[in-house]
Order: structure tokens, then sequence, then C-alpha cells
């Protein structure tokens, strides 16, 4: 897979229509336009369906919508934010025990 890829969507850049006339270098012109991010948000569940809505608009059919949006999980812009995610299921799963430190304090009397 090229490395040319929208960081937000994982659409090769390549296939962007507006091409190098992009308004930004590491997203596509569906991702970024008018200055921003279409979709600002931080929940890649809502991003999914922005994205497959998008390309339903644009007149791609659902399955291939739904199945580029899986892919786009994926992206660099989205991947801190699983392994965020996974990282806090994690640790409400796994439940440290409290490990009581017995101190050595010195009981001496100074
Ligand atoms: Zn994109």
């Amino acid at each position: 897979m090229s490395k040319d890829m929208c960081e937000s969507c994982m659409m090769p850049l390549s296939k962007d229509p507006k091409g190098s006339q992009r308004e930004h270098e590491k997203y596509c012109s569906y991702c970024f336009t008018d200055g921003k991010l279409c979709y600002e948000g931080n929940d890649v569940k809502e991003f999914k369906k922005a994205m497959v809505d998008a390309m339903v608009d644009r007149g791609e059919g659902r399955m291939k919508a739904r199945f580029f949006a899986f892919l786009a999980v994926f992206a660099p812009r989205w991947k801190n934010k699983l392994s965020t995610d996974e990282q806090k299921s994690q640790k409400t799963m796994i439940k440290p025990r409290q490990i009581i430190m017995h101190g050595t304090k010195s009981t001496k009397k100074i």
C-alpha cells in the first residue's frame, strides 16, 4: 500500500479528485475542506457513519462505503484514539490489587 493516504480516512491521495490542489497535505479533500476537517470530533464511530453517508451521497454503494469506513479506523488519525480506548478498557477490566506496602519505618527513637 502506498504511504500517500489520507490520515483520516485512508483513501489513497492519488484518488483525491482535487489531487495536489487539496487543502491539506495529509488529508484528502473529502476530509478537509474550507480550512477544517469535515468531521472534527474524536468519535471514530461517528466518523465512520459520516463517511458512509458522504460516500453514499457521492453515489457509492453502501457496502463499499462501509468497507472503506472499516478501513478508515486504521488511519493514523484514529490509531491513537483506539489505543487509548483499549488502554482504558484494560484498566477497567483488570483491577489491580491494592498492594499494601509495609513501610520499613525505623522504630528507633532518635
Ligand atoms: Zn480522507
